[in-house]
C-alpha cells in the first residue's frame, strides 16, 4: 500500500467515477462534503451515491470502475472498446486503499464496483472479488459493497462474490432480444441472465443451510438487482414492463433499475445526440415497477399491446383507472382493502388506516386527507352522496381531460430541459 502514487491514483478515480455514473442501480446523490486536507478529491466528483441495505438503512457509497477498458464494444456504452476515452484501470489494492480512505473520513458507508471487461469474465470478475474480500478479511471493513456480476463469469467466482459482498446486480442492459442482438451483438440474454439464475439458487441454498446450521456463511445479505437501459432501442414500456415482471418472478430481484438513455455517441444504430429520454418516461416506469411490486397489478393491466407506452402527462395508476371506470367509484366504507388500494391518491398505508378506521367512524374526504390521502385526485373515484355524478357521462377521453386539469401541476424536465406535466 506504501507504493501508492496518489496522484496518478486521483487522475484515476476521475475517469473511473465519471464512467460509473451511467449505472444507475444506486443513484448518484449529488453530495458536496469536501476533502479535508487528503489529496484524493472531494465527494461529489468522486462519485458518491445512494443505495438501500438489507435492513433498508440508506447508506453513500463510493461509485467507481475498476477499469474503464473493455473487450466488447456494446454501442450505447462509453466504454466500448472503439470509443475514443481516455483510459484508466484501479489495480486490486488501489480500490481497496480508496475505500478505506474515504471510509474512514467518514465520506462513505461502502462501496459500488463495477468494470468493464479486460481479457474476459473471469479474470475481471476475480479481481472484483479479490477487492472484497481484501475489505473483508484483510482490512476487516464492515460496510456495505455492491458488485456487479460480469457476463461469462464462473459460478465458483459468483459464489465467491456473494460471500462478501451484500449485494450482486448483473444488467440486462438492453430490454428486448433483438434491440440487445442490434446494438451489443457480441452479447445474449441468455448469457445476460445466467449470473441472476445462479445468485438466486445460492441465495435459496445457503438461506435453507443457513436454517439448519446458524454458522453457515451469509451470501449476498441484501440481495439481487438488475438494470435496463430504456429508449437506446425501439422497446415499447409494455416490453419493458413484462420483462421486469418475469425478473421479479423468476429471480426474486429486490430492484429492477431503469436508466433512459443519453445519447453521447454517434451511432446510426441509436438516437441521435442531443435527444435524450425525457425523465419523465424513466419516472412512469418505476410508477408503474411500484405497482406491479406493492400494489398487485400485473404487467398486462398496467399496459396492454394496442397502447403500449405509458402515458407520459398521467401516472400509471391513474390512467388505469381512467380506463376502468367499470371499477369505480369505490364505496370506501365497505369495498376490501385491494379496491380500496387501486383508487388514484389513495396509498397503501392509507387504505389500511382506512380499513381500520371505517370500523368505528363514517369516512369523509376530511377524514382521508387527514390520513394521507391525495384527495383532489381520490375525489373523482369515490362514491361520495352524488358528487361525481354529472363526470358519469363524459367520455373516456373527456374524464382524463377533465380529472388531469384538476390534479397536474407542471416541473421541468431536468434532462431535456421542456415542460412537462405531472
Ligand atoms: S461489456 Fe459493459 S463495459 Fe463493456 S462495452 Fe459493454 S456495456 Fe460497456
Amino acid at each position: 500500500m506504501g507504493s501508492i502514487n496518489y496522484e496518478r491514483l486521483q487522475g484515476k478515480l476521475n475517469i473511473l467515477a465519471d464512467a460509473a455514473k451511467y449505472d444507475v442501480s444506486c443513484s448518484s446523490s449529488g453530495s458536496t462534503r469536501k476533502n479535508q486536507g487528503g489529496s484524493l478529491g472531494d465527494a461529489s466528483k468522486s462519485g458518491i451515491c445512494h443505495s438501500y441495505t438489507e435492513d433498508g438503512r440508506c447508506v453513500s457509497l463510493l461509485k467507481i470502475l475498476l477499469t474503464n477498458h473493455c473487450i466488447y464494444d456494446c454501442a450505447y456504452c462509453t466504454s466500448r472498446r472503439s470509443n475514443d476515452t481516455p483510459r484508466a484501470a484501479f489495480t486490486v489494492e488501489e480500490v481497496v486503499e480508496l475505500t478505506m480512505q474515504f471510509y474512514r473520513r467518514n465520506y462513505i458507508e461502502g462501496l459500488f464496483l463495477s468494470s468493464g471487461i479486460f481479457k474476459d469474465g473471469d479474470y475481471t470478475m476475480e479481481r472484483l472479488v479479490e477487492v472484497a474480500k481484501l475489505l473483508r478479511t484483510r482490512e476487516g471493513f464492515n460496510g456495505y459493497i455492491h458488485l456487479k456480476t460480469i457476463p461469462g463469469a464462473s459460478k465458483e467466482l459468483l459464489y465467491q462474490a456473494g460471500l462478501y459482498a451484500d449485494r450482486l446486480s448483473a444488467n440486462i442492459e438492453i430490454p428486448t432480444k433483438s434491440g440487445l442482438a442490434l446494438l451489443a451483438p457480441e452479447k445474449s440474454h441468455e448469457q445476460l441472465q445466467a449470473p441472476l439464475q445462479t445468485v438466486k439458487e445460492e441465495i435459496i441454498t445457503i438461506k435453507e443451510s443457513r436454517k439448519k446450521h446458524k454458522s453457515a456463511p451469509k451470501f449476498a445479505p441484501a440481495g439481487q438487482t438488475s438494470q435496463m437501459i430504456v429508449g437506446a432501442s425501439n422497446e415499447t414500456d409494455l416490453q419493458v414492463i413484462q420483462l421486469s415482471s418475469h425478473f421479479y418472478q423468476k429471480y426474486d430481484l429486490k430492484r429492477v433499475y431503469y436508466s433512459g438513455y443519453v445519447p453521447m455517441l454517434s451511432d446510426s444504430r441509436l438516437p441521435a445526440v442531443g435527444t435524450p429520454v425525457p425523465m419523465v418516461r424513466e419516472n412512469r416506469l418505476y410508477q408503474a415497477d411500484w405497482l406491479m411490486r406493492f400494489y398487485g397489478f400485473g404487467a398486462h393491466e398496467i399496459l396492454e399491446p394496442d397502447d403500449p407506452f405509458l402515458d407520459l402527462e398521467c401516472d400509471p395508476k391513474l390512467a388505469w383507472a381512467i380506463r376502468h371506470r367499470e371499477h369505480f367509484p369505490v364505496n370506501i366504507q365497505t369495498a376490501p382493502y385491494e379496491a380500496i388500494v387501486r383508487i388514484p391518491g389513495i396509498g397503501i398505508k392509507t387504505a389500511k388506516k382506512v380499513v381500520k378506521a371505517r370500523r368505528f367512524n363514517q369516512i369523509t374526504l376530511e377524514h382521508l386527507k387527514k390520513m394521507g390521502a391525495a384527495v383532489n385526485r381520490a375525489k373523482y373515484f369515490i362514491a361520495t352522496t352524488g358528487k361525481n355524478e354529472h363526470l358519469a357521462h363524459l367520455t373516456r377521453d373527456n374524464f382524463r381531460q377533465y380529472v388531469l386539469a384538476q390534479t397536474q401541476t407542471k416541473f421541468k424536465d431536468q434532462r431535456s430541459g421542456q415542460l412537462a406535466l405531472f
